[in-house]
């Protein structure tokens, strides 16, 4: 027969005496989601994930989409409704760089202040954040940058006429004539932890993302933007914020 007998000392009980340090809260990296080009027929599907998600998104509208047929009026009245803490309206100009002529839109400075000054008017935005068609352009505070040397004095002007110029840090590229996504959620999500890492964002810690709501029409694109938004709830070290809280658009 085996008899086990138990050696181990006893633990000393008042020994241990657990030091904990105060909870520091890690500082969470900030993402600007937001989607450009609308209202248009890709829009719904974006603001309807965002609202099920509850996570805050920015639009950048182009005026005279707003107005281009009754759906995308009922989508604009849908987009005003939403929750401020929802959802942001930005200016994308009024007619999207004359419908695209980019080069002689950006030659004429008036005319694109004008251009963005229609938009603000004729949708009554609430801020004065903006977003260069066809440009990555920046005028926040102390970032300044033009991606095409062409366009810097129509971008100065718009930041001497009083708006706050907001470019991206990233895109979610598309497909242009299929309308449909290069990259997959999976991608885009190390994409962004890598610039982060590199710290190669126009601000540290904070990265801005450019979609467009046109590719979201198509379902299977709709469902990989909703996955990727919850993945993102699912990352701690992120937070989604609406461009207002992007560190020196205050005015
Ligand atoms: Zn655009």
């Amino acid at each position: 027969m085996i008899v086990l007998t138990t050696t181990a000392p006893i633990a000393d009980k008042a020994v241990e005496v657990k030091t904990e340090k105060p909870a520091v809260r890690k500082k969470k990296k900030k993402i600007y989601l937001t989607f450009d080009d609308g209202p248009n027929r890709g829009t719904r599907n974006v603001l309807n994930i965002a609202t099920q998600e509850q996570v805050p998104i920015t639009f950048f509208i182009i005026g005279e989409h707003a107005f281009a047929s009754k759906t995308q009026e009922l989508t604009w009245d849908s987009l005003t409704l939403a929750p401020d803490s929802l959802v942001e309206l930005c200016n994308h100009s009024y007619t999207h760089a004359w419908h695209n002529r980019f080069n002689s839109f950006y030659q004429s400075p008036d005319s694109v202040v004008k251009d963005f000054e229609r938009c603000r008017d004729s949708l009554q935005l609430k801020n004065n954040i903006i977003r260069t068609p066809g440009r990555n352009t920046w005028r926040i505070d102390t970032i300044q940058f033009t991606d095409l040397k062409k366009s810097i004095a129509a971008v100065d002007s718009l930041q001497n006429a009083g708006f706050v110029v907001m470019g991206w840090d990233l895109e979610w590229h598309y497909d242009h004539s299929g309308l449909a996504l290069k990259n997959r959620s999976d991608d885009l999500l190390n994409q962004i932890d890598s610039l982060f890492k590199k710290g190669k964002t126009k601000s540290a810690e904070h990265l801005v993302l450019l979609a467009h709501d046109q590719v979201y029409e198509d379902a299977e694109d709709s469902c990989e933007l909703h996955q990727f938004i919850k993945k993102i709830k699912l990352k701690p070290e992120y937070e989604l914020e609406l461009a207002t809280r992007y560190p020196g658009t205050r005015q």
